[in-house]
């Protein structure tokens, strides 16, 4: 990886950028990808019989290829263009999820979903009658549904994940009918053993279905849809070098082939009469109206610069910038982080507060702010994780997030930075 290849990165740029986990930079060969786009073929898709309309065309389904390739998704027409990782999950709970929750039934999410992954289920709950259940955390940031004795036993770490039955099944039931996951959390960092899960919640009820939450997975490690065992796979593009505006929806051929359209409208139809319509195969259903192109080709060339690298690599970089930025911020004396303590169970996401010499805590948009001063990008705030921080016990905190081209010395900055916070709020 080319730190060069980041514009903003380039030579001696002031910008430490640790903001990753709300959107990443974005490398040259994407911002070629769009410029391409808008000079040299810029028409529709699936439209014209003129060669631009072709070209357009064919590297638009192209890139959809690649982006099924990616995630190792068993048919390319299973890669749903969405404008993300929101619209990707709202799609599952309108089409799929007002057809099939009745009153009685049961969802389960999590305390530690974003907002994202948690209104869309709550809402449709409320309309339809339906049961929302909430999975807990751990003091220690995971979900509450693993083995304490095992947990807490440093000697069978590698057995950390294995789940309490027991547990699980005062949550999961023959009724629920849907588990929505988030493959990391954007707040605690957490690494959710999906497929572990997956594996049980089907074991006690086979005809529930799981969608997890890939907006802070599929960027940061290697997704294979079909080993992690889930029905439906929602991530945006803008969190993985692409452009923002456009994420994918992935879902098992045949629950998609069952599900009503989202939205009406342009090509997404095989015959409009007076009286009524039939709807086209499978992507097209579900993307009605004219496409994010530029979006889909910035993506393509997104997932090709990530594949470069290597996702297994991009994986250990960031996981060894994270244990270093874990014993970095463990050398102040009053900072509360969040999340699991082991980077091999975290992902580079680094929430915390901080607080002054008497022990008072100094309010994240201060920290922010002090850091901006410094040209340091953390987020503050509740991150949309509003239910994860009452349950912390704090209305806001501090996030820094790390991706490909941070380097050690991005860290060294925000501690220098978090020193002056301390300084000034001392
Ligand atoms: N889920 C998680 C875990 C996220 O971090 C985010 C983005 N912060 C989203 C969903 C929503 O993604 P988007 O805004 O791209 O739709």
């Amino acid at each position: 990886m080319n730190r060069n290849d980041f514009p903003l990165l380039r030579s001696d740029s002031p910008i430490v950028y640790l903001d990753s986990a709300a959107t990443s930079l974005k490398p040259q060969p994407v911002i070629d990808a769009v410029v391409d786009y808008y000079q040299n073929y810029p028409v529709n898709v699936a439209r014209g019989l003129y060669s631009l309309g072709i070209k357009a065309t064919e590297k638009f389904e192209t890139a959809r290829e690649k982006i099924a390739k990616f995630i190792n998704a068993p048919h390319t027409e299973e890669i749903i263009f969405v404008r993300g990782t929101t619209e990707a999950i709202n799609l599952v709970a309108y089409s799929w999820g007002r057809l099939n929750i009745t009153e009685g039934d049961e969802i389960v999410t999590t305390v530690m979903d974003h907002h994202s992954n948690f209104i869309p289920w709550q809402q449709l709950a409320l309309e339809n009658g339906a049961t929302l259940k909430m999975i807990d955390i751990s003091d220690n940031g995971d979900l509450d549904i693993f083995d304490d004795k095992i947990l807490n036993s440093k000697s069978q770490v590698p057995n950390k994940f294995k789940i309490q039955i027991s547990k699980l099944k005062t949550i999961i039931t023959k009724k629920t009918k849907l588990v929505a996951i988030p493959h990391v959390s954007n707040v605690l960092g957490t690494i959710n053993p999906v497929k572990e899960i997956i594996s049980e919640v089907k074991r006690i009820n086979p005809h529930c279905l799981v969608l997890i939450d890939g907006a802070q997975g599929a960027p940061h490690m290697p997704v294979d849809v079909q080993e992690i065992g889930c029905d439906f796979y929602a991530f945006s593009g803008h969190k993985m070098l692409g452009p923002t505006g456009i994420g994918v929806l992935w879902g098992r051929k045949e629950l998609l082939e069952e599900m009503a359209p989202f939205q009406f409208g342009g090509s997404m139809i095989r015959k409009v009469a007076i009286e009524q319509t039939t709807f086209a195969d499978l992507p097209a259903k579900f993307e009605g109206g004219t496409p994010h192109i530029a979006g889909v080709l910035g993506l393509g060339a997104a997932v090709e610069y990530l594949e470069k690298i290597g996702m297994v690599e991009i994986r250990k970089h960031e996981r060894e910038m994270t244990e270093y930025a874990l014993a970095r911020l463990k050398e102040f004396n009053n900072i509360q982080i969040y999340g699991p303590e082991d980077a091999k169970y975290r992902a580079g996401v680094l929430t915390f507060n901080l607080h002054n010499e008497k022990g008072r805590l100094i309010h994240p948009h201060d920290v922010g702010e002090v850091l901006a001063r410094e040209n340091i990008c953390v987020r503050v705030g509740h991150h949309c994780a509003m239910p994860l921080h009452t349950r912390l016990g704090t209305p806001a905190s501090v996030r820094a997030s790390l991706y490909i081209y941070n380097e050690k010395k991005d860290v060294d900055r925000l501690i220098e930075g978090l020193r002056k916070v301390r300084e000034v709020f001392s």
